[in-house]
């Protein structure tokens, strides 16, 4: 039977009905893309299963977590070990100690972590902390760079050289956005502009040290030592928020890809293992200034929650115990990508096909992409055409040429096969 997303199509009226725009993450709607998005009713693996009985190849593993596939057994029966025992008590258990200690162990920068619920927490918490350690307000933040939807960092307005932060929703007070100085990544000129005005009052600098949400953006060579090396001179904290790109370019994360030293990283996804988690942590001096340690207030009725935690737990025991985890999944990603861009060249196309560990993204582009603007010149009609044709093929891709792609350890050689095979026939369309 041809592709269809009736029942789908029907779900979506009903859920626009009770809830805006019937999504509970606006890139969910399918706005960018257009058409009507999928409603999933289970998923297994490498992959996802909708309402209307199709199924794809998953490359968005909500978002980044389901770096072991999903359902995968052992997490899910370590789940339905501990839901007997209680959903949450809003008490101190061993299992928070735990993870605790084992993401400490794989990164060394951070002395003690503190868990809560979403990368949003975790960045607002870690900005509250720097802001108190430091005694300054201001913080610099990359433009394109994605850090949860709170006040001072949604926002990414302007372009060039340092550019006094705009908000880009309504509702963010400018006093507060004020704070907020953006700059363009990879840039090293207008972060030292940035310091040379404001140096005294910088409080951070936060940056996704591997960027995953202007699509897949590597840092330039030597770009992650300047900003390491700015912020010391200034006085300024460095905060690495690693929601996206830890546990997934490698098992240390970015700052052990690129030997950098954060004061302060933000965790989330990956250690979750797709249950609500998040943790921001760091320097011992820093992070002991955290309530009840110290002053600096932050809480939660659902942080370090029971089933959360083991769902982290396991994953991470999987992804330690495993051997050569990283390798694997991390070739299968380099394949994927060398068929694809293999495809597109036959059609003549000279896209960008960035890496980073078992992350992957294209830009319909065939220019150099740094940084949001150059991403942006990317050919998002040409992207759009090629989104759907893998769709309805059964390959499901972000729905936006600004989101990156993610690996799992479910994918098999048979998907990897049948996804370049369905890049032909989507090439082909764009071509068209
Ligand atoms: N930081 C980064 C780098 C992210 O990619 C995201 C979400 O995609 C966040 C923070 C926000 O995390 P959450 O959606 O859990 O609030």
């Amino acid at each position: 039977m041809a592709f269809n997303l009736k029942k789908s199509a029907t779900a979506f009226a009903e859920a626009k009905r009770h809830i805006p725009g019937g999504v509970n993450s606006p890139v969910r709607s399918f706005r960018g893309v257009g058409g009507t998005p999928p409603f999933i009713a289970k998923a297994a693996g490498s992959r996802i299963y909708d309402i209307d009985g199709n199924s794809y190849i998953d490359y968005v593993g909500s978002w980044g977590p389901m770096i072991l596939g999903h359902a995968h057994p052992e997490v899910v029966s370590e789940i339905q070990d501990a839901v007997t025992r209680g959903t949450s008590y809003g008490a101190p258990t061993l299992l928070e100690t735990e993870l605790a200690r084992m993401i400490t162990e794989v990164m060394p920068s951070m002395k003690l972590v503190r868990f809560v619920n979403s990368g949003t927490e975790a960045t607002m918490s870690a900005l509250r902390l720097a802001r108190a350690y430091t005694n300054r307000n201001k913080i610099v933040k990359f433009v394109g760079c994605y850090h949860g939807h709170h006040d001072s960092l949604l926002v990414k307005a302007g372009s060039g050289a340092a550019t006094f932060g705009v908000p880009d929703s309504p509702g963010v007070p400018p006093a507060i956005a004020g704070n907020t100085i953006t700059v363009n990544y990879n840039d090293e000129q207008a972060l030292a502009e940035a310091f040379a005005q404001n140096g005294q009052e910088i409080a951070a600098v936060i940056i996704e040290p591997v960027a995953g949400n202007m699509g897949l953006v590597l840092p330039k060579e030597g770009y992650l030592e300047k900003v390491r090396a700015i912020t010391e001179e200034y006085g300024a904290l460095l905060i690495f928020d690693e929601v996206m790109c830890g546990f997934r370019v490698a098992y240390g994360g970015a700052q052990e890809v690129y030997n950098i030293t954060p004061d302060l990283t933000c965790l989330g996804k990956v250690i979750g293992g797709g249950l609500p988690v998040a943790a921001y942590g760091g320097r011992r001096d820093i992070m002991e200034m955290v309530a009840p340690a110290g002053p600096v207030y932050q809480a939660g009725t659902l942080s370090g929650n029971p089933l959360a935690m083991t769902a982290g737990l396991a994953t991470l025991r999987i992804l330690a115990h495993t051997p050569d985890f990283y390798e694997k999944v991390i070739a299968v990603t380099t394949a994927l990508c060398a068929g694809l861009k293999e495809q597109a060249e036959a059609y003549g196309f000279n896209y960008q096909f960035h890496q980073a560990g078992t992350m992957f993204g294209i830009f319909f582009n065939d220019k150099p992409v740094y940084d949001y603007d150059s991403a942006k010149l990317s050919d998002i009609g040409a992207f759009n055409t090629f989104f759907h044709a893998m769709l309805e093929q059964g390959v499901y891709l972000a729905p936006s040429q600004f989101e990156a792609a993610f690996m799992s350890a479910a994918h098999t050689q048979a998907d990897i096969e049948a996804t370049i095979a369905a890049s032909r026939k989507a090439f082909a369309k764009v071509a068209e």
